[in-house]
């Protein structure tokens, strides 16, 4: 029988790589599908999980060449919401249709369930009777099958006691059923008494909750004023109305507290998504989004694309945060793009912040976004009183880091019984080595960037490639021997520092770089709340979220790091990130105290922090911002062109800006050399694309690559829509 007088059905299929366009295959004979269905189909020598993305154009007489459908797999079909969402994420970032779906199809392995064992009492006391033994005894008396693990840690003995006591007929083992997922959360569990004025933005947002339908609101509340506490009201009443709520947070690792007070408030923890899930873990959490099973999820970025069975309710926590974009495989804000899919999914986004984003401050002066203010500290403590310590008038001796004032702050903090939190945004021990006989300046190999020293792991070690090597004895340069010497601070060196000072405190050092593993930070910061610690000296890791009850004193080492850079959300960002470092001060009892050291105490950063006065900051800012033209008053796109030789870079840079369309609303900026200049021994140079504030400038940056000379060689083009990121 010829094929031809029986033309098959062809659809088009989006495979998650990096290919803008759908693929048309043919529906076997037994298969049916339909647009948002989960298919496998061949590509190349592979074939992939992939998604029929719509009707195929038959194409009569070609067909014959197109591939087969291998199978269609039995989950619930991508939404159309979710589509429409994907294809909108790719139009506006230029970042590729299945680079993006790849995002909603992360769905782990799915494999045989690990058995779970327990043990449990089984006969009589054992001949030998020791200490040990008669804890365990004493423990399992009411003949509950308990985890081996549980039996260890309650009964303080080690697993080979249990084991005997198993061969001896005392206890037996039983297998238990597989843990649940996630159990449902309860919207009733523990509502806690609420201040008039969370009460009436808990009202409102229970409001905006129940009357669905698309729409934005601004949780604006200080540090400690209750955010979570107001927000989770309507996470409870979506949970009533049987709906899925998304809370993305900037940062997963750093969210054990936050997992801890959801189950205080549910009466059990949400459901986790974020890169480091296990894959048998993720699986069944992919599984659960897509049937509704699970009714809460909190996750990073990537937690924005899974297949929810019905998104009711987005919550995204600390949205001015930088790390909600992403930079690498698909260039993308997650603040923006929630936005989007929550109106695409018709459904209420809430966003919370202590100093929200320009962006987001500008929305919600318009009034474009409603705002839910919580204008106090929850309990009546007072926001940290912030001073300045002039570091040209009163700084530290030379080879010092911590002005005297600081110090005795810091002292008087630790004969209280509280604790100080030293905050400095640079991991190692110092950031710069150099000879001291030459001047000679160790640097990355493979980048325009100086070695960091990192003691505790004793090796030299480049921030933008990873390279490292241990320590030389002996100059380059000019051969003498032993003369490097280690230039300005990192945390590492703030702890030498501190432990001349003050010998007798116990302090922990967190930073990124230090970090062997999430339990393991959660289990430190659990220390430092529990205050097993007097002195924290962190980086950024350790200004978001967290509650320190006895934390009173933050001492900012150095406030000007963040603002030399170049970059228009410099002071944004500085605000931003200092504002939050000091408001891990005084929570819970006491009274918090900040102190910036800083060359410049005149800064309108400083002024405002000092001074207590956001509202100076912004509209400052927001000035700045609208005679400039920048975000979000006009548009920006960045562009960064690279490759191993310079001088084809450098040339096939000033090609692609000479490809430029020709377009009044668009100026093209560059090429100019990239702040960083090399990086992994790729040459680096850079063009800025600004527009007004309602141009499509993703499709002009559309029209621009298409029109851009031929990529040859190892020559890459980035193009970054609403760029973070300036160097
Ligand atoms: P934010 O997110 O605004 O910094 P949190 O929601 O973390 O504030 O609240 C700060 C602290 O105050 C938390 O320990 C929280 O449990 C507590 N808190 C806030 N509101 C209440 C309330 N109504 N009743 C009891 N404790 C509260
Ligand atoms: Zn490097």
């Amino acid at each position: 029988m010829s094929e031809s007088l029986f033309p098959r059905r062809v659809v088009d299929v989006l495979v998650p790589l990096a290919l803008d366009q759908a693929y048309s295959y043919r529906v076997p004979p037994g298969i049916e599908v339909a647009p948002g269905d989960v298919v496998v189909v061949p590509l190349g020598q592979r074939e992939y999980t992939a998604v029929v993305w719509g009707e195929g154009t038959a194409r009569p007489g070609l067909d014959n060449r197109l591939k087969d459908i291998v199978a269609k797999l039995d989950l619930p079909p991508l939404k159309t919401e979710l589509r429409q969402f994907i294809d909108w994420v790719s139009d506006y970032t230029l970042a590729a249709r299945g680079t993006v779906l790849r995002m909603s199809l992360r769905m782990g392995e799915l494999g045989p369930e690990k058995p779970r064992y327990a043990v449990r009492l089984a006969g009589p006391p054992p001949q030998r009777m020791t200490p040990a033994r008669g804890r365990v005894l004493a423990l399992m008396q009411d003949a509950l099958a308990r985890a081996k693990a549980e039996v260890v840690q309650e009964a303080g003995v080690s697993s080979g006691v249990i084991d005997g006591l198993v061969d001896e007929g005392t206890l037996e083992t039983v297998e238990l059923p597989p843990a649940p997922l996630a159990q449902p959360p309860n919207p009733d569990f523990l509502a806690p008494d609420f201040s008039p004025a969370q009460r009436s933005g808990a009202d409102t947002l229970r409001e905006t909750v129940a009357k669905s339908g698309f729409s934005v609101t601004l949780v604006d509340g200080v540090t400690g004023s209750g955010k979570t506490e107001v927000y989770f009201e309507a996470v409870a009443e979506n949970i009533r109305r049987g709906r899925q709520t998304l809370i993305l947070m900037p940062e997963i690792a750093l969210t054990g507290q936050f997992l801890d007070r959801f189950a205080l408030r549910f009466g059990v923890r949400p459901a986790e998504w974020h890169s480091q899930l296990s894959p048998r873990k993720r699986a069944r959490t992919y599984a659960g989004v897509t049937a509704n099973e699970i009714s809460v999820v909190v996750g990073a970025r990537s937690a924005l694309f899974l297949p929810y069975a019905d998104l009711g309710l987005i919550i995204l926590d600390e949205e001015h945060d930088p790390a909600y974009k992403q930079e690498d495989g698909a260039r993308y804000h997650a603040r923006d793009m929630a936005v989007v899919r929550a109106r695409a999914a018709q459904i209420p986004i809430l966003l919370a912040s202590a100093t929200p984003s320009v962006e987001t401050e500008v929305n919600a002066r318009r009034n474009r976004y409603r705002r839910v203010h919580l204008p106090e500290r929850f309990g009546g403590q007072l926001q940290p009183s912030i001073e300045a310590i002039d570091l040209k008038r009163e700084g530290p001796a030379r080879g010092r880091f911590i002005a005297p004032r600081l110090a005795e702050a810091v002292k008087i903090a630790l004969e209280r019984g509280e604790q100080a939190l030293l905050f400095l945004n640079r991991r190692g021990y110092a950031p710069l080595t150099l000879c001291r006989s030459c001047g000679h300046r160790l640097q990355c190999p493979n980048c325009d960037a100086w070695l960091v020293d990192h003691r505790f792991k004793r090796r030299l070690v480049c921030h933008l490639c990873g390279f490292s090597m241990p320590p030389p004895n002996v100059c380059v340069k000019c051969e003498a021997v032993d003369s490097f010497a280690a230039v300005g601070p990192g945390v590492e060196r703030l702890e030498e520092e501190v432990a001349t000072l003050f010998p007798a405190s116990r302090v922990l050092v967190l930073s990124s770089d230090l970090v062997e593993s999430m339990d393991r930070l959660r289990a430190e910061l659990d220390d430092v709340a529990q205050g097993r610690f007097d002195i924290i000296i962190g980086t950024q890791l350790v200004a978001k979220g967290h509650n320190f009850p006895k934390l009173n004193l933050v001492g900012v080492v150095d406030a000007d790091l963040g603002l030399g850079n170049g970059d228009p959300r410099a002071t944004e960002r500085t605000f931003q990130l200092l504002h939050q470092v000091i408001g891990r001060a005084g929570r819970s009892e006491g009274f918090g105290a900040g102190y910036l050291q800083t060359h410049q105490p005149e800064h309108p950063v400083m002024r405002a922090l000092i001074a207590a006065d956001r509202e100076a900051f912004y509209s400052n800012e927001i000035e700045l911002r609208e005679k400039s033209a920048y975000p979000p008053f006009g548009r920006l796109a960045g562009v960064v062109v690279s490759g191993s030789d310079k001088h084809a870079t450098e040339a096939y840079a000033r090609r692609f800006a000479a490809a430029a369309p020709h377009d009044t609303h668009v100026k093209v900026l560059g090429p100019a050399e990239a702040p960083l200049a090399v990086v992994r021994g790729r040459f680096r140079f850079r063009l800025l694309a600004k527009s007004p504030r309602n141009y499509d400038l993703s499709a002009y940056l559309r029209d621009w690559r298409a029109a851009g000379p031929k990529i040859t060689g190892n020559l890459k083009l980035e193009i970054d829509v609403d760029p973070q990121n300036f160097s």
